[in-house]
């Protein structure tokens, strides 16, 4: 297949070329935990932990949107924690983000600094600035979550890679489409592909890709040894939702701009973040290492009871956590302890058609004025 059409094209069809007359179109799922293995083992497959059909044909089209090697995991967090299982031991410094997915800084607390790992946290928009003396792996998270920060990629792995350390980049809120961290100069892409990959609110998942291949194969080993196996069944899902993905991405990334004009205009809200309005913090840094600015907006009401109410009465929006599926949801991020105001909401538009979603989010603000 040509080199030319896009990783997308190419993930949409290159299964189905070696195909052979009435084989299925659609990708089996091979629901097998043991494979027949008469004689010695000679690189077949042979048991569920080592490896599935099914898994690998859709880590291969995770392989072609990032162009990497990539390793499926059954959650987002199953995807970090590996990162940080094979490259973190005692005496080990990692850098993380302050302000990003919570989870990950309780990660590290709960199960590394106990076991003499030093954790240094920095906010995203000082990453740049960021001492990295000493560290063995950095992990930044752009845009960050729920705050909407952007840092520059391709400075932090210049700075990354003289001080010797690793940069890994959680690039869940953008996804490969709109933010190609491995092309800024990161070593490693981590993604929650429970959000807009899978695309679905049906299934968790998440992957860890690299071009460095002793990186790569570590957190092969580790998730072999771990046992932290996607199931074929998920995979199933997770190769569904990708088939659609550039589609349901450009909806929820326009969705997104859209709810942003909307909002910015809007006399019920306080402030606003999205990183595609040019009057944003955040604005000129993304502008130059993203093609598009995701499905999320964050923004500020009066005061927790008026969020809340935003949220109930707004008619085409859910209130629930997570983000990237194919309804807009919205959520107050301080009920998570979250380091923000009452009235923070973080909004994470879905695929509905605009002009409904922009209408419908117009009365509900119009509503609580
Ligand atoms: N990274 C980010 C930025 C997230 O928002 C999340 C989940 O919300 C995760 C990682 C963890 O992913 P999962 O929920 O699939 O474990």
């Amino acid at each position: 297949m040509t080199d030319k059409i896009s990783a997308m094209s190419r993930l949409l069809h290159h299964r189905v070329r070696g195909l052979r007359k009435g084989d299925a179109v659609a990708l089996p799922i091979q629901a097998s935990s043991t494979f027949l293995l008469p004689g010695d083992p000679d690189g077949s497959h042979f048991y569920g932990r080592n490896g599935n059909p099914t898994v690998e044909a859709v880590e291969a089209e995770l392989g072609l949107l990032e162009d990497a090697e990539t390793v499926l995991f059954p959650s987002g967090m199953a995807a970090v924690a590996a990162v940080f299982h094979s490259l973190l031991g005692p005496g080990d410094k990692v850098l993380v983000h302050e302000d990003g997915y919570y989870n990950v800084r309780a990660l590290l607390a709960d199960q590394f600094t106990p076991k003499d790992v030093t954790v240094r946290t920095c906010r995203t928009a000082g990453m740049t600035h960021a001492d990295m003396t000493g560290c063995k792996l950095v992990m930044i998270e752009t845009p960050s979550n729920p705050g909407l920060d952007v840092c520059d990629i391709a400075a932090i792995a210049a700075k990354a890679k003289a001080a010797g350390a690793i940069l890994a980049v959680d690039n869940t809120t953008a996804t490969p489409l709109c933010q190609r961290p491995l092309d800024l100069g990161a070593d490693i892409s981590v993604m929650s592909d429970t959000k807009a990959l899978a695309g679905h609110s049906d299934v968790l998942c998440g992957h860890v890709a690299s071009r460095d291949g002793g990186l790569i194969g570590g957190i092969r080993d580790y998730r072999r040894l771990g046992g932290a196996i996607v199931s074929p069944f998920d995979a199933y899902l997770l190769h569904r939702g990708l088939e659609t993905l550039e589609l349901r991405v450009s909806r929820a990334n326009h969705n997104a701009m859209e709810m942003a004009r909307l909002l910015a205009g809007h006399p019920a809200v306080k402030r606003i973040r999205y990183p595609g309005l040019p009057g944003d913090a955040s604005h000129e840094v993304a502008a130059r290492q993203m093609r598009e600015y995701g499905p999320i907006v964050s923004f500020e009401l009066k005061d927790r009871e008026t969020a809340e109410k935003f949220i109930e009465i707004n008619d085409l929006c859910i209130a629930a956590t997570s983000f990237g599926g194919a309804l807009t949801s919205a959520e107050c991020r301080v009920r998570w302890g979250d380091d923000v105001t009452d009235g923070f909401i973080r909004l994470a538009c879905g695929v509905e058609p605009t002009e409904d979603l922009v209408n419908a989010t117009k009365n509900a603000l119009d509503a609580i004025v």
